[in-house]
């Protein structure tokens, strides 16, 4: 009778632990409203204005998916230290482009590394011909994407530019998912918008060279760094990029599943931290380029 009282009280116990251990990893998959420190969501409110025109909901969904990139990527400095700014940064940068997309993870990437500012070829962070502000990595870089701290901060401080070298490289990944860094996002496009998105890239390419295009030339290079280039257009201004190129807005509007143009506002007045012309001098900074 003890032998079987013994057992019935292990049985109960293992229950007991099997269902605790359940109901934890249960909470975790399904408990996805994690809050941001007010430090954080401070960092929003002031530098990113995609976060700050989303409805209550939309906010609360913004922070939980940024909570989660934040929870499954590394941020990493190389010379320099990783402020909780920099870490909202890359995780808004993240989170923006995929929007639209309710359940996208990036299984194409571990770990951020942060430089302190451009970079060459090689990574090497001192000397000439550091032209590079941000990358996404192949071979021993696989799964890596590296970020110049500084270009991160000014495609955020910088309100009322075109530019933004951190939404630049993530659109890269996005573009990257299907197996092809080539401007051609099959994970985002339906078929039916391959051909004519082709004609558009093309066409605009052609403007570009022609120095008949207000897009940064550098879009010009091949056909995935057009896509990085106009999609930071179409975030940082979706407005400008609508009224000047409403073909190209239409069908970034469908690539991404998201419509800025109809929420985000137009930015402040040329005055202070976001004017003009820190704008033109930073799309003047023509040598500066992201891969
Ligand atoms: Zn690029």
């Amino acid at each position: 009778m003890e032998v079987v009282i013994i057992a019935l009280v292990v049985l109960a116990s293992f229950f007991l632990v099997m269902k605790l251990l359940f109901t934890k990893k249960h909470t975790e998959e399904v408990a996805y409203t994690y809050s941001l420190a007010e430090e954080e969501r401070g960092y929003l409110i002031e530098y990113v204005p995609f976060y700050n025109e989303l409805d209550e909901a939309g906010k609360q969904e913004f922070e939980s998916r940024l909570q989660h990139f934040l929870n499954t990527t590394r941020i990493s400095g190389v010379n320099v230290t990783v402020e909780p700014l920099d870490r909202v940064l890359v995780a808004a940068s993240a989170i923006i482009p995929i929007f639209g997309f309710k359940d996208w993870e990036y299984i194409n990437l571990n770990e951020v590394l942060l430089y302190p500012d451009a970079f060459n070829d090689t990574f090497d962070q001192q000397g000439a011909d550091r032209s590079t502000l941000g990358v996404v990595g192949n071979g021993p870089y696989q799964n890596i994407m590296i970020l110049s701290q500084y270009d991160l901060r000014q495609g955020f401080l910088n309100k009322s530019g075109k530019s933004n070298t951190a939404i630049h490289e993530f659109v890269h990944l996005v573009d990257k998912t299907d197996g092809a860094v080539d401007g051609v996002p099959e994970a985002l496009l339906s078929r039916k918008y391959v051909m004519p998105w082709l004609e558009l890239v093309h066409e605009n390419i052609e403007r570009i060279q022609q120095n008949n295009s207000d897009i940064n030339p550098y879009g010009a290079t091949n056909k995935a760094e057009f896509l990085a280039v106009v999609a930071e257009y179409f975030f940082e201004r979706p407005d400008l990029l609508q009224e000047r190129h409403p073909d190209l807005y239409e069908l970034l509007a469908k690539m991404f599943r998201q419509e800025p143009a109809h929420t985000l506002s137009t930015p402040p007045a040329p005055n202070g931290k976001g004017s003009a012309a820190e704008a033109r001098q930073n799309f003047e900074q023509g040598t500066r380029s992201e891969e």
